[in-house]
């Protein structure tokens, strides 16, 4: 039998964004308490958790002080230290687990991992040096994609190469890091899975759902993503193909891109709730983030059924330029909710919160949505 952890228990979360809070919002609704740990303060999971700690994922006595007093471990970015999970898990358990994040942390470790299990990959070739890249440019073509390995998110860390001369330039900026030279793809869509495993090996999932992006960040998220049956059936397959091998306890987001010919090839894997997920807070019977609680607990996984189109547009700091958005306007319209994050500081770029619109269609949610955003923007 897996070890059950009920609510009352105190549960740990790494990593203090949005993806936190909205975690410790689900596990206090089921009446769980909330430790989180990061190297900020009054952050936006800090703001509702039980106990914000700060401190660096470097300390290893702040973090083994920090996993004692919590009966599980979770995080909510994938970049935590290894030496970081490997001192939490001497007094709680870590889910999903170090194995997971190792794979995940490093985007060449990735496509390997899923190219040998037999999963369709963006293909590629790992560069270490200007001549890797020469022959992964004359290998690929132009455009193709230049990714560090470690440490990329939102487009951060990549550049695409245009042309040969181009390759020998951009070089410089990479110049000792280890990266992944990926073939452009001329995608129909981009589409998300996420998947939920608990302790006792049941999966669920949500999607696919069809996400755009503007500027390399998410900008708008619809489920369902209006794919065909087979394109859907197999997503989900691949997300489960994933967690089975990788015995995923937790949450885990599979991105795709779903190209002219209707394959399926994975991008990326997201060890956590995802931005694209938000929508099932609104439209789902069990969201994203209840699912994390309940996986990492040891508790049956709840039903993921969706009971209305929805779609999510993401609101960035841009949003304010100098004043507050208009939140009456928005607010005002029927079916739509807002979700705010509590981040003083609207930065350019910056995630401060979401808007998730209901509607009949999906193509109606996402006209929705993009009218209630408007609406903020409004004077
Ligand atoms: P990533 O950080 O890998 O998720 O990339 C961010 C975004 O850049 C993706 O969501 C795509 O829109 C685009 N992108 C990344 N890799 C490729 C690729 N190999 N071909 C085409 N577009 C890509």
């Amino acid at each position: 039998m897996p070890q059950l952890i009920p609510p009352g228990s105190t549960l740990g979360v790494l990593g203090s964004g949005q993806l936190g809070r909205m975690f410790a919002i689900a596990a206090r609704r089921l009446g769980y308490r909330v430790h989180v740990l990061s190297p900020d303060d009054d952050t936006p999971t800090g703001q509702v958790a039980d106990l914000e700690i700060r401190a660096s994922y470097d300390d290893l006595d702040a973090i083994a002080a920090f996993a004692r007093g919590v009966s599980v471990v979770t995080f909510e970015f994938e970049n935590v230290p290894a030496a970081t999970t490997a001192a939490a898990e001497k007094f709680a358990p870590v889910r999903p687990g170090g194995n997971v994040l190792h794979v995940s942390q490093n985007r060449l470790r990735e496509k390997t991992f899923l190219k040998e299990a037999g999963i369709p990959v963006t293909p590629f070739l790992p560069v270490r040096s200007a001549a890797d890249l020469a022959d992964g440019v004359l290998h690929f073509g132009v455009p193709s994609i230049l990714k560090t390995a470690d440490w990329g998110y939102d487009g951060k860390g990549q550049v695409r190469i245009e042309s040969l001369e181009d390759a020998a330039k951009v070089w410089r900026q990479f110049v000792g890091k280890e990266c992944i030279l990926e073939q452009f793809v001329g995608f129909a869509a981009e589409l998300s899975v996420i998947g939920v495993r608990g302790l006792d090996g049941s999966f669920v999932s949500y999607g696919p759902i069809r996400n755009s992006h503007a500027n390399h960040i998410l900008d708008v998220s619809v489920m369902p993503a209006g794919v065909s049956e087979k394109v859907a059936r197999r997503a989900v397959e691949i997300t489960r193909e994933i967690f089975s091998r990788l015995e995923v306890v937790g949450v885990l987001c599979v991105e795709f891109f779903l190209d002219k010919n209707d394959e399926l090839l994975v991008n990326e894997l997201a060890p956590r709730p995802h931005n694209s997920g938000h929508l099932t807070i609104d439209a789902c019977t069990t969201c994203q983030f209840e699912q994390q609680v309940r996986s990492v607990c040891g508790l049956p996984l709840g039903s993921p059924r969706q009971h209305r189109p929805g779609a999510m547009a993401n609101l960035l700091g841009d949003l304010w330029n100098g004043s507050p958005p208009n939140w009456q306007q928005a607010l005002a319209l029927a079916d739509v909710k807002l979700h705010l994050y509590g981040k003083a500081e609207p930065r350019p770029g910056r995630k401060m919160g979401h808007l998730t619109a209901l509607a009949d269609t999906p193509h109606e949610a996402a006209e929705r949505v993009i009218v209630a955003r408007t609406a903020l923007a409004s004077s």
